[in-house]
Parts: structure tokens; C-alpha cells; sequence
């Protein structure tokens, strides 16, 4: 097929060279900021992308210079057929990698090696167990806790993702960067975000700000040491002096990095959406069942990017209920 980079260009000159490619609706675990205690409203299963669905889409996405999809859900293992949907995206000329919660990953060590995944962000919000079992509503505690070493010992390049909830586990961020004295991994604190049912409130969320003061209060200045961030990077990296890993800061709600946004995401469902914070989705499961050409819906979707988190360019609008609230769960995007 033509390449046509282009599609992949928006009006503010930013190009989208990363896809988030949710496999699944469905989690093992409950996580209280990414969905609602009721559950979310599940999509028919004949309106889930099959795997050659998830491969056609997913190439397209390639053809047109696509250099990276990250694997995400819901929880992307728990899908059946996660073995033949790897295989096939992993005979794409594009860097893969996965956000998992772990709790089934040491099943998948083989497949994952077999597929050149290197890369895997493990989400890890408490290193209590009864914290972790608090917020995950589910006692998995001591299996990701284990998998997280196995990822280590397997040679994963493992980045641990903790959205930080005020009052609930803000006392853990010095231990959480303690933890990468020894292990070479990264620990990326994340703001908590609102979507649709997760009771967000701004007095919960630990900012950028918060976070560092906590960091300079635990550390001597000379110790704390600003990494040089990847050019798409979300995090602000930092590391301790001699520490063997790192730890940086997701601001998307006090310090967006929009600028540098690179990504497009494909829901399980076949819609994309051009921004995390999105209120609207572009479909192209229906077009692609068809028989049509998706790219101009690709390329219209681009196109109509705003400039910041998702048109919600103030504190103030992403605050209100009314623009926030129409976007999906956390769970039915794709972190
Ligand atoms: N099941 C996988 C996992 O747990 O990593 C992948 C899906 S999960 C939705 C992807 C990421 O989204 C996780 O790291 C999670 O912490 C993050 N996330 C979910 N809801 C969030 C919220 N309200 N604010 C910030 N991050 C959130």
C-alpha cells in the first residue's frame, strides 16, 4: 500500500505515530479510579474487534507510519485469544509493548519473549497488599507482586505505573522510588484523571507539584537529579543518585503534554479517539466490516485533534462533570 504520512498529521503539527490498542473490555481487577463499583455497560461481543479485525486496523495503522502500538484493555491477557492476535501484530514492522496489571502475566513470559515484547508497564498502585486489595477490589496482592520480580528476572523492561490518590497512598511515593535503589526499573506516579463514574474530585489528586515537594523533603537537593525526557515522553524523569532505576511524574491534569502528543487509540470496540480526554469517537469497525476504506476516517479524526486534552484546555473545564463525564471509563478506553 502508498504510504500517506500525512493521515497521521493534525493541524497543530503534531504527528501520530503511536497507537494504543485496547484488546478488551474486560479486567481481572476492579481498580476504584478506573471504573465504577456497579461495572461498566459491556459492548455486544459481536461489536468486539476480532483478531483479524485487530490486524487489519492495526496495519493500516502501520502502512501510514505507525512505529509503535502499546497493547492495553481492559486487561489485555485475559483475552482468549491474546496468543494469536500477538503473533500476527508482531509480524508488523513496529515496536510492541503492553500495559498489564500482572496478575496472570508469568502465564505469558514465553509468548511475550516469542513476540519481542520488552517493554511492559505494570500498574501498581500500593506496595501494601491491603491497600493494593482496597483499591483493586480483588486480593492479587502477592501474584503481581511476585510478577513483578519474575518480569525483572525474565530481563523486561518493566515500568511501574501508580495513579496517586490523595490521603490513600501519597505516603508510599518514597518508598516507591526506594524500591528503585536496587531495581533497574521506573516508577511513573500518575495524576488521577476524571472519566465517566470514577468519583473524580480534584482534592484527591496529588499533583506534579505535590508530589515533588514530598520527593525534596525525603531527599537532599543534590541527590535528586532531572533526567533528559524521550522526545513523546509523558513523564517528567527523575532518579536518585545511585540509584539503579528512575521515577518521573504524569501530569496530564496540572502540566498536560499535549504538545508532544503522538498517540491515537483504538478502542476494543473498534472506535478511535484522538485524545484521551475526547468526548467523541470515530468508528471504524462498521466501515472496515464493509468493505470500505478507513483510512479518511483515520484521517478526519487526525485532523480534528484539539490542541489540548480533548478541547478541556482549563483546569476548570475538565473539572466539570458535564464535559468530563461524557467521556467512556478509563477500563473501555485503554489507558
Ligand atoms: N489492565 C491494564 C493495567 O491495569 O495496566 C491496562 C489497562 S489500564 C486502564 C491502563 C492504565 O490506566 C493503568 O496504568 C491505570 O493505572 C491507568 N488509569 C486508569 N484509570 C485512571 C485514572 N482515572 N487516572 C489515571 N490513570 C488511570
Amino acid at each position: 500500500m502508498k504510504q500517506d504520512k500525512n493521515i497521521l498529521n493534525d493541524t497543530f503539527g503534531r504527528t501520530h505515530t503511536y497507537l494504543r490498542l485496547s484488546l478488551t473490555e474486560l479486567c481481572n481487577l476492579r481498580c476504584t479510579y478506573c471504573m465504577p463499583a456497579e461495572g461498566i455497560q459491556l459492548s455486544p461481543k459481536s461489536h468486539i474487534m476480532n483478531f483479524d479485525e485487530i490486524y487489519t486496523i492495526a496495519k493500516t495503522f502501520v502502512d501510514h507510519g505507525v512505529t509503535k502500538i502499546r497493547l492495553t484493555g481492559g486487561e489485555p491477557l485475559v483475552r482468549r485469544d491474546v496468543h494469536i492476535i500477538l503473533k500476527r501484530l508482531a509480524s508488523l514492522p513496529v515496536e510492541l509493548s503492553m500495559t498489564t496489571n500482572a496478575v496472570i502475566v508469568d502465564r505469558y513470559i514465553d509468548l511475550l519473549k516469542q513476540c519481542n515484547i520488552k517493554n511492559l508497564n505494570v500498574s501498581l498502585d500500593s506496595l501494601q497488599a491491603e491497600k493494593f486489595n482496597t483499591i483493586t477490589r480483588r486480593n492479587n496482592f502477592e501474584k503481581v507482586y511476585t510478577n513483578l520480580f519474575l518480569l525483572i528476572k525474565e530481563g523486561f523492561n518493566v515500568k511501574i505505573n501508580a495513579v496517586l490518590i490523595k490521603g490513600f497512598n501519597d505516603d508510599e511515593i518514597v518508598d516507591f522510588i526506594n524500591f528503585t535503589k536496587t531495581h533497574n526499573i521506573s516508577v511513573r506516579f500518575i495524576e488521577f484523571m476524571p472519566f465517566d463514574g470514577n468519583r473524580w474530585d480534584k482534592s484527591k489528586m496529588m499533583s506534579y507539584a505535590e508530589v515533588m515537594e514530598k520527593v525534596n523533603s525525603a531527599f537532599d537537593e543534590n541527590e535528586i537529579i532531572r533526567l533528559k525526557d524521550a522526545k513523546n515522553d509523558t513523564s517528567k524523569n527523575y532518579k536518585i543518585k545511585d540509584y539503579k532505576g528512575s521515577f518521573g511524574i504524569i501530569s496530564s491534569i496540572t502540566n498536560p503534554f499535549c504538545d508532544s502528543c503522538n498517540r491515537i487509540r483504538l478502542t476494543a470496540n473498534g472506535q478511535i479517539k484522538n485524545c484521551l480526554f475526547s468526548a467523541t469517537e470515530s468508528d471504524l469497525l462498521t466501515p472496515l466490516r464493509a468493505g470500505k476504506d478507513i483510512t479518511p476516517v483515520i484521517k478526519k479524526t487526525i485532523a480534528s485533534k484539539f490542541k489540548i486534552r480533548g478541547g478541556m484546555d482549563t483546569l476548570e473545564k475538565l473539572e466539570s462533570p458535564d464535559l468530563h463525564g461524557k467521556n467512556r471509563s478509563m477500563i473501555a478506553i485503554g489507558g
